[in-house]
Order: C-alpha cells, then structure tokens, then sequence
C-alpha cells in the first residue's frame, strides 16, 4: 500500500512539473507514476513547451516558430520578431504608502 502512496507522489510531482512547463499533466502523472524517479526527471528535462513562440507568416498564414527567419512554406523573409514574455507593462504609478 505504501509503495502505491510513494508512487501516486512521484506521478503527482512529474505531473507537476510538466503542468508548469506547459505539458499535460495528466499524461505525466502516469509516466511519473509507471516510472518512479525516470519519469520526475523526464518531465524536469523536457523542453519548456511555453518558451516556443510562434507567429504566423505575413504570405501564406504558414504557422512558424518565432525564431524562424525564412518561412517553411512560401520561402518569404519573415521580420526579427522580439519574444513575448519578458514584455512588462510600463505602470509607473507607485503607491504612496503613509508609513
Ligand atoms: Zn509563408
């Protein structure tokens, strides 16, 4: 019964860590909980699924990732777009706390 606990906390924590990287956690709830450990460090080594912006292509609406220059499609020189993300909105309104 206990190894069922420490199994259901190994998926609970590969679940985890794919949900904050943008993955299901359903799906590696059950990699974590069919391989304990293997599947925490699996979903701690994926490639963050958020990190990858796309845009689409100005010529034939072709979906590229942000850091393509050319498009796969139509060949058309796509712009140097800056990633999302970093991106804060400039609210310079500090509140005036009286002590
Ligand atoms: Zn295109």
């Amino acid at each position: 019964m206990e190894l069922l606990v420490i199994l259901f906390f190994f998926g609970l924590s590969a679940g985890a860590v794919a949900k904050i990287k943008g993955s299901s956690f359903a799906l590696w709830f059950l990699i974590g909980f069919c391989l304990p450990f293997f599947g925490t460090l699996a979903a701690l080594v994926t490639r963050n699924e958020r990190d990858v912006d796309v845009r689409a292509c100005d010529e034939c609406g072709n979906v590229v990732a942000i850091h393509v220059q050319v498009c796969t499609r139509c060949g058309r020189d796509l712009d140097y777009v800056e990633p999302r993300g970093d991106l804060e909105p400039l609210q310079g309104s500090p509140q005036a706390s009286g002590g």
